[in-house]
C-alpha cells in the first residue's frame, strides 16, 4: 500500500513532554522520531564541527542558527528511514525554519498532517525541567517526582546510567523558556493560520496526553 508519507510537527515549550510522547507515538505510527535537540547532542558527543558550533548556543539556552539547523533536518529527512514520513520534535522553532520545512516538503510532494501543540504553564515547566533525568544509553526520559525509575539513577529500559542535562539548570531553563515564547510563538500563529494546530492540555497524566495526541492525529484506533 503506497500511502502519502506522514509528517507530524509536535510543538510545545521545553519540558512540555514532547520527547516523552514522541518516542511512543512515533513507534505506534511506524515513523522515525526526529528531535533536533537529540541530533545536536549526538553531534556534540561525536565532536563534529556542527557539534562544536551548536554547543555554545545550547549551553547558553539560545537557539542554534537557522542555516545549520535547517540543513541538518533536511539531511535527516533524506535518510531512507524517513521515506514514510517523520515525527518532528523541536523543529521548527523559528518562522524561517517553518518556511524552509514547507519548501522542502513541497519539493518532495509531502505535506504536514497535523501540528499538536502541548501546553503547560511556566511554573510546571520549570519543575519538570529541574527534575528531568535522561538515560545516557537509550535516551529514555524520567522525572525524579513524576516518573521515577524503579532504581534511582538507573534506566528501567536498558539499565544504563541516568544524567541531568546541563541546560536544565534553572537559569538556563528560564532562558530557554524566554527564547521559546519570543521566537516560537510566530510559528504557532503560522500553523494556526493554516488550520493545522491542535491544542493539547499537557498538564494531564502522561497517559492522558498520549490519548489526546492519538485523537489529534486521528490515524490510530482509539481505546
Ligand atoms: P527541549 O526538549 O527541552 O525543548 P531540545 O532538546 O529540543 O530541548 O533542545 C535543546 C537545545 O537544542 C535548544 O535549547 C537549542 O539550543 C537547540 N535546538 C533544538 N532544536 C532547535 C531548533 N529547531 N533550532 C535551533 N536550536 C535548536
Ligand atoms: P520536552 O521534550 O518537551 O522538553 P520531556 O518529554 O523531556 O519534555 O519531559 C520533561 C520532563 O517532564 C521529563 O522529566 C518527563 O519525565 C516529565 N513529564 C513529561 N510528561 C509529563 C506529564 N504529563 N506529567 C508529569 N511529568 C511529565
Ligand atoms: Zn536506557
Amino acid at each position: 500500500m503506497a500511502s502519502q508519507p506522514l509528517v507530524i510537527v509536535l510543538m510545545g515549550p521545553p519540558g512540555a513532554g514532547k520527547g516523552t510522547q514522541a518516542k511512543r507515538l512515533a513507534k505506534e505510527l511506524g515513523i522515525p522520531h526526529v528531535a533536533t535537540g537529540d541530533l545536536f547532542r549526538e553531534h556534540i558527543k561525536k565532536g563534529t564541527p556542527l557539534g562544536r558550533l551548536a554547543q555554545g548556543y545550547m549551553e547558553r539556552g539560545e537557539l542554534v542558527p537557522d542555516d545549520v539547523t535547517i540543513a541538518m533536518v533536511i539531511d535527516r529527512l533524506s535518510q531512507p528511514d524517513c521515506a514514510r514520513g517523520a515525527l518532528l520534535d523541536g523543529f521548527p522553532r523559528t518562522l524561517p525554519q517553518a518556511k524552509a520545512l514547507d519548501e522542502r516538503l513541497a519539493e518532495l510532494g509531502w505535506c504536514i498532517h497535523v501540528v499538536p501543540n502541548i501546553q503547560v504553564r511556566e511554573d510546571v515547566l520549570l519543575r519538570r525541567l529541574s527534575g528531568r533525568w535522561i538515560c545516557r544509553n537509550c535516551g529514555a526520559v524520567y522525572h525524579i517526582e513524576f516518573r521515577p525509575p524503579a532504581r534511582p539513577g538507573v534506566c528501567d529500559v536498558c539499565g544504563g546510567p541516568l544524567y541531568q542535562r546541563p541546560d536544565d539548570r534553572p537559569e538556563t531553563a528560564r532562558q530557554r523558556l524566554r527564547v521559546y515564547f519570543e521566537q516560537t510563538a510566530p510559528v504557532l500563529a503560522y500553523y494556526q493560520r493554516q488550520g493545522l494546530l491542535v491544542e493539547i492540555d499537557g498538564e494531564q497524566s502522561i497517559e492522558d496526553v498520549h490519548d489526546a495526541l492519538v485523537k489529534a492525529v486521528r490515524l490510530l484506533p482509539e481505546e
